[in-house]
């Protein structure tokens, strides 16, 4: 379940205790950022809004670009992420009929996502598969790579399905989104990114890096007819891959999601990924097991694309957990509390398709979510922030 090193101290305990041992490790962590950073900063005033430094005529690509050191005093950071992907994101796992209920509610979801975000100031990052970019088959298959990737598993694979595929958006909802992607575009503040162009596995077996950069090169093509350059990416599954990040660097990526780290939310394939820490991190969502999942701004500096890390997965309120879903958003509050008096990070994410069923109970938790941003937001200057604008916080220097 767990590789540890010869000497490791968790090796000789039995399983219960090595759980344990972890959570007071992760506490402890949680409480030396804290020292850490109030030793630093001991007092910070509310500051206003900054200017974002976007730099005039800023390069196609990112690789010309040196992250710049980090500015002292910064206020806390907020960042949404949304991974867009309708059915592309859930055909290896699901029907589409056992899921059709969620994928209706997430078409409707996204306006009401845009006027929340509208009302309390957030800035979101939106990850959209690059067949969503496409409004009709023609189109689609006139925009997809020569290469694509050669998975040893070939469910992996969602091209021979689109043979399958509707004519159109209005015909077929679940695997096209162009009205979902105008839509964001409408919103100030918002940013269109990649969820790569096929919900590519960057960890399965069988597919190269040269396949990864073809299927970057499409998505880049699907958003260009919106006038977009895509530079903030989330990998598929989370997985990322270290190999393939000079790829997302020469295909003008700035800035990428990457889990937390923690044996609990390091990255893995389909193979490596477990029930036990599955189940271990839905209950680290409602009680303190792994501490504060807050990050460190000054650590992300380093080459490109700037990893913009996870905090937490926004998870769904289920009918069989909802009586402890105030547990779950109290832990959320607790992290942003913290992130926002040490100047420190806090990214959350999820899917819309997550709130398509049981879309009023999932918007007034994030509503509450939301009110304590605004909060911190008055009372200790955090700020919200795409991907992208954090990226270019780091790189240029604030
Ligand atoms: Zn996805």
């Amino acid at each position: 379940m767990m590789n540890l090193a010869p000497g490791n101290p968790l090796r000789g305990m039995s399983p219960k205790l090595r759980e344990a041992a972890i959570g007071i490790m992760w506490r402890a962590r949680g409480r030396y950022l804290i020292r850490r950073h109030s030793a630093r900063r001991p007092v910070r005033p509310p500051m206003p809004l900054p200017p974002l430094p976007v730099p005039a005529g800023a390069p196609a690509t990112a690789g010309d670009l040196r992250p710049g050191p980090a500015a002292p005093g910064a206020p806390g950071t907020f960042v949404v992420s949304l991974d867009c992907e309708l059915y592309w994101g859930v055909r290896d796992k699901r029907t589409l009929d056992a899921y059709r209920e969620n994928l209706v509610g997430d078409r409707l979801v996204v306006p009401r996502l845009l006027a929340l975000f509208d009302e309390f100031g957030i800035h979101a990052t939106w990850a959209f598969v690059g067949f969503l970019f496409y409004r009709d088959r023609e189109s689609l298959l006139a925009g997809l790579p020569a290469l694509r990737p050669g998975y040893a598993d070939a469910r992996f694979s969602p091209y021979p399905e689109l043979a399958a595929v509707g004519e159109t958006e209005e015909e077929d909802p679940f695997h096209y989104a162009g009205s979902l992607v105008e839509a964001v575009l409408g919103h100030d503040g918002q940013e269109v990114a990649s969820h790569t162009f096929s919900h590519y596995y960057c960890l399965e077996p069988g597919q190269t890096v040269e396949e990864f950069r073809a299927d970057l090169d499409a998505a880049n093509r699907a958003a260009a007819q919106y006038g977009i350059e895509l530079s903030s990416l989330v990998f598929p599954r989370n997985q990322t891959n270290d190999d393939y990040l000079a790829a997302c660097r020469e295909c003008g990526i700035r800035a990428y999601r990457r889990n937390t780290q923690s044996w609990l939310y390091r990255e893995k394939n389909e193979r490596g990924e477990t029930t036990f820490r599955r189940a271990v991190r839905y209950a680290d969502a409602f009680v303190n097991l792994s501490g504060y999942r807050v990050h460190d701004i000054g650590g992300l500096r380093g080459p490109l694309p700037v990893n913009v890390p996870a905090s937490r997965f926004f998870y769904p309120s289920k009918r069989v957990t909802a009586p402890f879903d105030r547990l779950r958003v109290r832990r959320i509050r607790r992290e942003m509390t913290c992130a926002a008096e040490h100047g420190l990070l806090y990214h959350l994410w999820w899917h819309p398709h997550n709130f398509g069923r049981e879309p009023e109970t999932n918007l007034a938790l994030l509503r509450e979510v939301l009110e304590h941003y605004r909060h911190l937001h008055e009372t200790a200057g955090m700020q919200s922030r795409t991907m992208r604008e954090v990226a270019e916080a780091v790189v240029v220097g604030r």
